[in-house]
């Protein structure tokens, strides 16, 4: 099965991924060190860049 990285959009593939992180109870898939301390730092940023969600905050 695939992931998305959030933070470089790419595909990752969940055995592979070099990171995994939990956030807001959803979890998140990284594949390197750079782009878990990328995420790590500004989750919300790349989670609203790679996701098309339809939940907004009011
Ligand atoms: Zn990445």
């Amino acid at each position: 099965m695939f992931y998305y990285d959030p933070v470089c959009g790419r595909k990752v593939n969940r055995n592979k991924a070099y990171a995994r992180v939990e956030y807001e109870s959803e979890t998140y898939y990284l594949c390197c060190p750079k782009c878990q301390a990328e995420f790590e730092k500004e989750p919300e940023k790349h989670i609203k860049k790679g996701k098309h969600k339809k939940h907004r905050h009011h």
